[in-house]
């Protein structure tokens, strides 16, 4: 994460430096433009001040020629009188042109009419004056003491008919006639005439001021010194001033030379509003950027923030996957184990069923033998009959009885055939099976024993078969073992009854009822080794029950012992064969 922050403050700064250059270039740029502008209002204001400088100071110029050729003021060079009619004209026309005074002047200075009692200060050492006995226009300016005020002055000579100049006729004009049209003006106006004085402003407060041609200084008429600082920006020059309120703080410097006026126009334009829009134009590049360059930031801190967060995903998903990986070869590993297992208890289970199938055969062996011994003994009597028969020419008694050892054979092989199948250790399919001949099978293979027992069997086979789902070979076993076992359990009963029966229905129910003793604890007899029976005396294992539970399972069937009145009932629950059975 540290390297991420400085990657980022590698990013940020030299942008925000960009962004600086670039706002300073921006206003810089935008300052100069607005200065242009500023440059060419304050040039038009300049020019319009000078030009109607140029005209009012025309027109009494022109007043003054005319006038000085004017009869009623000629003829005054001759009498020498003062004349009302002369005042009156020199009156009237001040009142047209505005002009402060007009005089007409005799070449020695004597006023020989005037359009007022009062005549300008020094006026006959003039250098307008002068300039006008020597035959040409003369024209000055200055701060009258006589009126107290910024005047110029016109002096046009007034010819003899001889040539000779007689006279000349003064016109005083006030300048504040002229200053009044730009006073309201925002840009400063100064006229500076040739000795760098300040002689006319629509800034009153630099009037008497003095400015040295193409310094940056201002003189106070008190001496004090004003120096500026200028700044250039491109062609322009601005002037930090600082001089009272009614001057610029900044301004722009303008200058328009008049040689006509004897004056220099200089202009000073305030820039404040050009520093306003050059601002606006920077502030708002700037804000752009910056708000450019944060939505970009932003989207990339984001995208970055998001691929973090994908590579943790990922790295998360990947170790759940490594994790998951394992679980699952362990698993399979212990499926393997699990199935070895199954297999190695499918194998124990079958063994035990063998096993049980040879103890149930040794319970048998004696009846069995005795079973087998009967039908040898008697084939011996009828093969030793058929012999006397056949010496005594009897061949039918003697066929007879081959007929009766021929019985005896089929007997005994019908016995080996149900013990063979009985022992035979083999898989056989769950399929149908008809459980009447089991039963009788099985009553065949245990026939003996019940009848040395002196068990009376009740048995009434229904007339037709009842199929059922199941295995021959396994069901016939587990009919030995509960025919057996209810044998046992009346070894000692006074009345030796087994009741079997079958109720057809689904399941179909095989019950088999003793007149025993009835079960000790009936829900043991299923549980492996459980026997109440001596060990040793040829019995007990404790397996034919739990054998025999295991078999009925497997069919899906159902076997249970419970007691009755007097004895015990064992029941065995089988699905009956449907023929879907045989679809599926
Ligand atoms: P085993 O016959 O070798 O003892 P089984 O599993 O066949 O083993 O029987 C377990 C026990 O169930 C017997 O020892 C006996 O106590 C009881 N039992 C089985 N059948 C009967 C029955 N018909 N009457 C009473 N008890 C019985």
């Amino acid at each position: 994460m540290p390297g991420l922050r400085s990657k980022w403050i590698g990013i940020i700064v030299p942008f925000l430096v960009f962004v600086a250059v670039l706002t300073i270039g921006v206003w810089r740029y935008g300052y100069s433009q607005a200065l242009d502008q500023l440059a060419r209002r304050g040039t038009a204001d300049i020019t319009l001040v000078l030009d109607g400088l140029s005209s009012d100071l025309q027109r009494y110029r022109d007043q003054a020629v005319q006038l000085a050729e004017h009869p009623t003021l000629t003829q005054l060079t001759a009498t020498r009188q003062r004349d009302q009619a002369a005042d009156d004209l020199l009156l009237a026309a001040a009142d047209r042109t505005g002009a402060a005074m007009l005089l007409f002047v005799d070449s020695n200075g004597t006023v020989l009419a005037n359009s007022q009692e009062q005549q300008p200060a020094g006026l006959q050492q003039s250098r307008y004056f002068q300039r006008a006995m020597d035959g040409a226009l003369g024209i000055a300016h200055a701060t009258d003491t006589g009126f107290g005020k910024r005047v110029f002055y016109f002096a046009a000579p007034s010819f003899a008919d001889t040539g000779q100049i007689q006279a000349a006729l003064v016109t005083v004009a006030d300048v504040e006639n002229a200053e009044i049209g730009w006073r309201a003006g925002p840009t400063a106006v100064l006229l500076i005439d040739s000795d760098d004085n300040i002689f006319m402003s629509n800034r009153t407060e630099l009037l008497g001021w003095a400015h040295p041609a193409g310094s940056t200084t201002f003189l106070h008429p008190n001496g004090e010194k004003h120096v500026f600082k200028p700044q250039s920006f491109g062609n322009h020059e601005v002037w930090k001033l600082n001089l009272g309120p009614y001057l610029p703080s900044e301004a722009l410097r303008l200058t328009q030379s008049r040689p006509q006026l004897d004056m220099t126009g200089l202009a000073l334009v305030d820039v404040a509003p050009a520093q306003k829009i050059a601002l606006l134009q920077s502030t708002v590049v700037g804000a752009l950027l910056l708000f450019f360059g944060a939505l970009l930031f932003l989207t990339q801190v984001r995208r970055q923030t998001l691929s973090i967060a994908n590579a943790k995903l990922e790295s998360r998903v990947a170790e759940r996957t490594q994790s998951l990986t394992e679980t699952n070869k362990i698993l399979r590993h212990e499926i393997r184990e699990r199935k070895e297992a199954e297999a190695a208890l499918k194998k124990a289970q079958a063994d035990l069923v063998q096993a049980g199938k040879l103890s149930a055969l040794g319970q048998l062996s004696a009846g069995i033998s005795h079973e087998l011994n009967q039908p040898l003994m008697a084939i011996q009597q009828y093969a030793a009959n058929g012999g006397a028969f056949l010496e005594r020419k009897q061949p039918d008694k003697a066929g007879e009885n081959l007929s009766r050892i021929d019985e005896m054979a089929r007997r005994m092989g019908r016995i080996i055939r149900n013990l063979r199948a009985f022992v035979r250790n083999e898989n056989e399919p769950v399929g149908q099976v008809d459980i009447v001949p089991v039963i009788e099978t099985a009553l065949d293979l245990t026939g003996a024993r019940m009848r040395q027992s002196g068990i009376t069997v009740n048995w009434q086979p229904p007339p037709h078969p009842v199929w059922v789902s199941g295995g021959e070979v396994r069901l016939g076993q587990v009919l030995v073992n509960l025919i057996s076992n209810a044998a046992d359990a009346m070894t000692d009963s006074p009345e030796k009854q087994l009741d079997i029966t079958v109720q057809e229905g689904n399941p179909v129910v095989l019950r088999l009822r003793d007149t025993g003793p009835g079960i000790e604890e009936p829900e043991k007899i299923f549980d492996p080794f459980y026997s109440t029976k001596q060990v040793g005396d040829g019995d007990g294992m404790g397996l034919g029950l739990s054998i025999s539970y295991g078999l009925v399972q497997s069919f899906g069937g159902n076997i249970r012992g419970i007691n009755t009145a007097n004895g015990a009932e064992f029941s065995v629950e089988l699905e009956r064969w449907q023929e879907k059975d045989k679809v599926a």
